[in-house]
């Protein structure tokens, strides 16, 4: 049984959220053929049929929406079945000096017994047949949730926290600047939070970067797919742009004008693909590029919102976020992206607007970014995708 988190304040939206919850739980159940998932009203119900619980719970904890839930038991609209199977429910977990009480909701107020009636009964019913037990209001060890609705009695002993958020989708779509460092898939992570459905844009410049920087740009996506189903992974090349930029443009100027180019790819690529706004992992202060000089100086391309959740973030609150979603280990992994290659000795820290829009001057804008878009290469990453072991397994192979 699953409660539903913030969407449950959001009045005339409440339908969308919670379709949209249901066709998120079912994209991200896609492997447990055998579940049946109704999303209600006030509640969302997934029948297991047989399908492994811990796994599809494991799975739940990353669907955004989700409060909390609590694996349970449908019995049918009658007090003696009730009572057997909330026997077992406790006799499963008795220890010594156990407390508990009983806590019933009824949804549904035509069944014949209050809700007083049902928690006397049943609490009755546990102390003659469980010796030992003893019941306490405050703090028990056990707390027995009765629900009755129309179309059965549910009891569950167990709440597990949901991931909070709201359902992914619900905030429209919008693209991620992905590299393969630790603060893009964290800045992924916490668009989706918020219900925002992210497409992931890549730029990847062979054959300086190597094959094996690309397929952990896909293995991050992959591992940010549990909380939405499936993810699209939007390959740019971009070698022609830095080989180019590296031609023309003052050494301090490279990364700024090599940034301005990849949010006007970005905005193309969003426009393209009906996507509201741009996300990127950039924080304020970290490196050269993160300067409020160099974001102005970067965003003047572009009059889409370009928005940076990790902004004001200390890079150990990221780390921390990083480890939670398990993406740390990945991006640690020493595969030199595309900006890497080609970052100068000496960014300016402080770079111009007017300075930026100069050096551009002397390249074919257009031409450039046309014959980028014309080499993307989309990829639907699933859960469960792997990119990076396959090459290894190869690799060791010819070894
Ligand atoms: P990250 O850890 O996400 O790589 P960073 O601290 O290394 O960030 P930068 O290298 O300055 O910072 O990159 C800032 C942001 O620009 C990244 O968070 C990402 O959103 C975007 N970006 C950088 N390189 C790429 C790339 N190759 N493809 C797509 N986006 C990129
Ligand atoms: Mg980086």
């Amino acid at each position: 049984m699953v409660r539903y988190g913030e969407l449950s304040t959001k009045g005339k939206n409440r339908r969308n959220f919670i379709d949209r919850l249901g066709f998120n739980v079912r994209q991200a159940m896609h492997d447990f053929p055998k579940l049946v998932v109704k999303a209600h009203r006030d509640r969302m119900h997934i029948q297991l049929n047989g399908e492994d619980s811990t796994k599809v719970m494991a799975r739940l904890k990353q669907v955004f929406g989700i409060q909390n839930f609590s694996p349970s038991i449908r019995v049918e609209r009658d007090i003696e079945a009730v009572k057997e199977v909330i026997t077992q429910m406790v006799a499963e977990k008795f220890h010594e000096g156990m407390t508990f009480k009983i806590n019933t909701r009824r949804s549904d107020h035509h069944f014949k017994y209050d809700t007083n009636e049902l928690n006397d009964m049943l609490g009755g019913h546990i102390l003659k047949t469980v010796p030992g037990i003893k019941v306490k209001m405050k703090e028990p060890d056990m707390i027995l949730r009765v629900e009755v609705r129309a179309n059965g009695i549910y009891l569950s002993h167990e709440t597990i926290d949901g991931a909070g958020g709201l359902p992914v989708g619900t905030a429209g779509k919008a693209m991620l600047m992905l590299s393969g460092g630790i603060d893009s898939p964290v800045a992924g992570y916490l668009a989706m939070k918020r219900g925002v459905d992210i497409e992931m844009v890549h730029f990847f410049s062979p054959p300086y970067t190597s094959e094996q920087a690309l397929n952990k740009a896909k293995e991050l996506t992959a591992k940010l797919t549990p909380y939405v189903g499936k993810i699209q992974f939007i390959a740019v090349p971009f070698t022609e742009i830095q080989e180019t930029i590296k031609e023309k443009v003052p050494s301090g100027y490279l990364m700024t004008i090599q940034r301005r180019f990849m949010l006007r790819l970005s905005e193309m690529i969003a426009k393209k693909r009906n996507g509201l706004a741009i996300f990127n992992g950039e924080a304020l202060g970290q490196v050269a590029s993160q300067t409020l000089e160099s974001m102005a100086a970067i965003n003047d391309v572009t009059t889409m919102p370009v928005l940076r959740p990790v902004v004001s973030m200390d890079k150990n609150e990221i780390i921390k976020i990083a480890q939670d979603i398990d993406t740390f280990d990945l991006s640690i992994q020493p595969f030199e992206d595309c900006c890497t290659i080609f970052a100068p000795p000496a960014p300016k820290t402080k770079p111009k607007i007017d300075k930026a829009r100069y050096y551009e001057e002397r390249l074919d804008i257009d031409g450039l970014l046309a014959r980028a878009m014309e080499g993307i290469q989309v990829t639907d990453i699933k859960i469960g995708d792997e990119f990076m072991n396959e090459k290894q397994a190869d690799f060791a192979e010819l070894l």
